[in-house]
């Protein structure tokens, strides 16, 4: 279990959260809902240590845990960015293989196997050559899924994963994370879209603008 305790953050004086509690229970979807400019995207990226909360803790496990000061956050917590965030030069196996073969120490051939079975539950097997700016804006969003898969996370933050798709493929991503909570994984997904958070969630965290 994820446990966020009064976490609090400002920016240049203006406070975007304010001792904010909420906890994700192991294996469940929590949806981060409000409109923009709430802080969604700033509680994401303060759980995936990308940012770093003025006050607050985490509590991971019933440890304290600080995602921006533990080398081990890599590999407990994985992040889908809302662009997607992948190497232009790099094949789709590339891009899945890096990390583990960097961070992990696994060896190429241990590496791609892995991939190979995730790309594969992702439907993405005929893809593995391929480059992506070749591919499809719904298969780039499964190339950077499966690249924060590779790392075995803990926990996968999705940050807005329908924005940046055509809404025809809005349903298709809701199966995939459905799909993953089957596999025992706990998912933090930061949307604008309540019917999207409704359809998927366990939880739904509203978040809404300070003194506004
Ligand atoms: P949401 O994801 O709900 O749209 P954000 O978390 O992106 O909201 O932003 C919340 C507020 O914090 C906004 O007013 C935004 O301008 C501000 N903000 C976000 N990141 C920074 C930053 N790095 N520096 C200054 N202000 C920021």
């Amino acid at each position: 279990m994820l446990k966020l305790e009064n976490i609090t953050k400002s920016f240049n004086g203006t406070t975007i959260l304010n001792k904010l509690n909420v906890e994700v229970k192991d294996n469940s979807i929590l949806s981060i809902v409000g409109p923009s400019g709430a802080g969604k995207t700033t509680l994401l990226r303060c759980i995936a240590g990308l940012d770093r909360p003025d006050s607050g803790k985490f509590i991971l496990n019933g440890d304290t845990f600080d995602p921006a000061d533990s080398t081990e956050t890599e590999r407990i917590i994985g992040i889908v960015f809302q662009d997607f965030n992948l190497f232009p030069h790099l094949t789709v196996m590339e891009n899945v293989t890096l990390a583990p073969t960097m961070a992990l120490k696994q060896s190429k051939e241990e590496a791609k196997e892995n991939a190979s079975g995730i790309l594969k539950e992702l439907e993405l097997q005929t893809h593995v050559d391929q480059y992506p700016f070749e591919l499809s804006g719904g298969q780039k969003q499964r190339v950077a899924i499966a690249r924060a898969l590779a790392m075995k996370p803990q926990i996968l933050c999705y940050d807005e994963p329908t924005s940046a798709l055509d809404p025809s493929l809005r349903d298709a991503v809701g199966k995939v994370i459905l799909d993953l909570k089957e596999t025992g994984i706990t998912q933090i997904v930061v949307t604008h879209d309540p019917a999207f958070a409704e359809n998927i969630s366990d939880q739904i965290l509203q978040v809404k603008p300070i003194n506004k």
